[in-house]
């Protein structure tokens, strides 16, 4: 079984797809961060980002360790607990032009095949990501593509800004520019088959978790 959740920055699909994991007994994949512990390794070593060969070779040297335990989640780079730092601004920042790396993404898709193929044999696993369905698991049973206004989005951001953890300028820059970059992954355009859309705008986390775990079901 493999439920494949994309959808745009912001647009909680990340809490979404643990919460279901959680609730169905399922593993989880966090793909989003496979690509930020390359950026935090690329960054680390003082690589010039536009040198892509160079990132490309740190993406197939880098040792990753992801936990697909929905309750409990960690990532180790290079023997590193990273699980932290790859959420730093700095990360957000640079994580789309690490993304659009076409060796690198060839690098992770395969680690991402191996990490579900891994998961099959103890019932199946949520994947969350930008091209889950129309790439990485053409063969999920259940697509969704989570969406939420641009607004909602940034709203549900906003108690990292009342904590201090960003200011308004990165969060709109993560949400925002985020969105414009990633746009230019040509398959984050393609809608997948049969893939079932949900608007979130105006639903709770609780609520998508519901819908998305029925349609398991069904
Ligand atoms: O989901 P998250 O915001 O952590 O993803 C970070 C970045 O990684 C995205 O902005 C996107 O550039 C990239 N990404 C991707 N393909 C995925 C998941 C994430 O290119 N499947």
């Amino acid at each position: 079984m493999i439920i494949a959740v994309d959808g745009p920055s912001g647009s909680g699909k990340s809490s979404t797809a643990r919460g279901v994991a959680t609730r169905l007994g399922l593993r989880f994949l966090d793909t989003g961060a496979t690509y930020r512990a390359v950026t935090w390794s690329a960054l680390e070593r003082g690589l010039d980002l536009d040198d892509t060969a160079a990132v490309a070779d740190r993406a197939r040297e880098l040792t990753l360790d992801i936990s697909t335990d929905p309750t409990r989640q960690y990532v180790i780079a290079d023997g590193v607990d990273v699980t932290a730092a790859i959420r730093e601004p700095r990360i957000s920042e640079s994580v789309s032009k690490i993304a659009t790396n076409l060796d690198v993404r060839a690098e992770l898709i395969q680690r991402q095949r191996a990490i579900i193929d891994d998961a099959q044999p103890t019932g199946g696993i949520v994947v969350e990501g930008r091209d889950i369905a129309t790439v990485v698991a053409t063969d999920a049973e259940l697509k969704v593509l989570l969406t939420a206004d641009q607004e909602a989005r940034l709203a549900r951001r906003g108690a990292e800004l009342a904590a201090g953890a960003v200011t308004a300028e990165q969060l709109r820059d993560q949400i925002v520019r985020r969105d414009a970059d990633d746009a230019t992954v040509s398959q984050f355009q393609v809608a997948s088959d049969g893939a079932v859309t949900i608007d979130s705008t105006h639903l709770s986390l609780e609520e998508v978790i519901d819908v998305i775990s029925r349609l398991a079901k069904e």
